[in-house]
């Protein structure tokens, strides 16, 4: 039986994943879901034989067997951008096991996906028979831009233009983005607040006389935000990869369950745990860990999802997020794929800002435990891990791992644990060598290769030198201007 893709809200069905991954949206307005989760058919130990692209082609075809050029996507995403050999390294500290997914270029988690969406999105659209150029926009608070920057950058038949709020990134999140030096990249600061930037892309994607205009002069608008079926399902892969790792590092026996701590935002990367099991994966918990945006813990808490709260910006921003938008997927499944439902769920949550589930659903929620830490709880656990365990982690990472510590205390569970690492700590310097007890007062590029010397660990490759490097996007431009700079990036009239 073959694999196709249906909206989560009822509206299509009959999908196949290259139109999927091409849409990225249902125009009902829901996500795409697989009509079946395909099962792993492969004995645990054949899959602990495997390189990293070996596993990725074995777990991505189940879901995209029409993509035919799989194996050469798989072998141009993940090369030597990676500056680990697996491409994500496994390692036991404080007795659980770190799954670093930060060894690409951009040093964050984002690029496991991101790395192979530019491929698997100008495959789908040649099969779709789409012959456009395709047009990434992206609005950014600093690790999507440059992961999806890093992603696109010179691959052929696409063009990536990324906005970003002058003054709301950090210093090495922006040098980051303004020196990519491929020619199909354009990054633009606007004046105003990553919301202006947010309302700014979403209005160009709703000016159907712009997107006429462009179609014209053969170009076609996509976007590579993480409701795209095309990021979720390469993030399965390492959750496989963690647990045959551990089984031939004879951590866990075969069949054995162990538990999963996630950092989470937008609920990406934790769905696609959830995945992994239902490919087969032994799973007991998957431990959800929020900041003090803490909507997600509340929700698996009490099954009442409330949007109406302020924003607060912490020091884990990448999870500073309100509405988690993957949370409709798992909906979904856990309604047993009841759309009609899912639709009830949405509709009310952008009507009245809340939704509640009934008991059914809520039992099922068992399987997650949610957590949050508060930002000082954040700062403590950096320094409690590197002072006794060696270990030197990121904020989102150390929300993850003290989260993962209260859910020990309470429960007793011992099951064995990963905790998914979200970045690399250089990406957020500041925030760690203030945790460690460092003079933060530096620059903050300064202040990286401090945090070199004082932990020994070496500086991620893709930030090494990167004060030094050519600005190449030097473009402001006001809010009111973001279509005008894009069509003068496209040379369109
Ligand atoms: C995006 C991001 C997250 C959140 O992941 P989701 O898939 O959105 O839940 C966590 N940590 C870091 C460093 C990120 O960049």
């Amino acid at each position: 039986m073959s694999i196709y893709y249906k909206s989560t809200r009822g509206g299509q069905s009959d999908m196949s994943c290259s139109q999927a991954i091409v849409k990225g949206l249902a125009d009902d307005g829901g996500l795409f879901v697989p009509s079946d989760i395909p099962k792993i058919d492969l004995p645990f130990e054949k899959l602990a034989k495997m390189k990293y692209t070996e596993l990725a082609f074995y777990i991505i075809q189940k879901f995209f067997p029409e993509i035919d050029n799989l194996k050469e996507c798989i072998e141009s995403a993940y090369d030597e951008k990676f500056d680990s050999k697996d491409k994500v390294e496994l390692v036991e500290r404080c007795g659980v096991s770190f799954l670093e997914l930060y060894h690409g270029p951009t040093a964050a988690f984002k690029d496991m996906a991101l790395s192979l969406l530019p491929y698997l999105l100008t495959s789908s659209a040649k099969k779709s028979s789409i012959d456009k150029d395709i047009v990434i926009l992206a609005a950014t608070s600093g690790d999507t831009g440059k992961a999806a920057l890093a992603g696109f950058a010179g691959v052929e038949g696409t063009k990536i233009v990324v906005f970003f709020p002058n003054d709301g990134v950090s210093a090495i999140q922006k040098m980051q983005m303004v020196t990519q030096s491929e020619s199909n990249t354009c990054v633009i600061g606007i004046d105003g607040n990553f919301d202006d930037a947010q309302t700014g892309v979403k209005n160009i994607f709703a000016d159907n006389e712009l997107k006429e205009k462009l179609s014209e002069n053969g170009f076609m608008l996509s976007s590579a935000n993480s409701i795209n079926i095309g990021r979720l399902v390469p993030q399965i892969v390492y959750y496989v990869y963690s647990y045959v790792k551990l089984l031939s590092q004879g951590k866990v026996k075969d069949g054995e369950k162990v538990n999963f701590v996630v950092p989470t935002g937008n609920f990406g990367n934790i769905l696609a745990g959830y995945y992994a099991m239902n490919m087969g994966i032994p799973v007991n918990k998957l431990i959800c860990a929020s900041n003090e945006n803490n909507v997600l813990f509340d929700f698996i808490s009490t099954g009442v999802y409330d949007r109406k709260r302020e924003l607060v910006k912490t020091n884990s921003p990448s999870m500073d997020i309100l509405v988690s938008s993957n949370l409709e997927r798992l909906l979904y499944h856990l309604s047993g794929g009841n759309s009609g439902e899912v639709k009830k769920f949405m509709d009310k949550l952008s009507s009245e800002g809340s939704y509640s589930v009934g008991q059914d659903i809520k039992n099922k929620l068992s399987l997650f435990y949610g957590g949050f830490t508060s930002e000082d709880q954040t700062l403590e656990t950096i320094k409690y891990a590197y002072e006794n365990c060696s270990y030197l982690m990121d904020t989102h990472t150390a929300v993850a791992y003290k989260v993962y510590e209260d859910y020990k205390k309470s429960t007793g569970d011992d099951t064995y644990t990963v905790i998914a690492s979200t970045a690399s700590p250089f990406k957020f310097t500041k925030s760690v060598s203030t945790a460690i007890g460092m003079d933060a007062d530096e620059d903050e590029f300064q202040l990286m290769y401090e945090l070199s010397k004082e932990s020994s660990v070496k500086v991620p490759y893709g930030l090494d030198g990167i004060e030094k490097k050519e600005i190449v996007h030097k473009t402001t431009c006001g809010k009111q201007s973001m279509e005008n700079v894009l069509s003068d990036f496209l040379g369109v009239k």
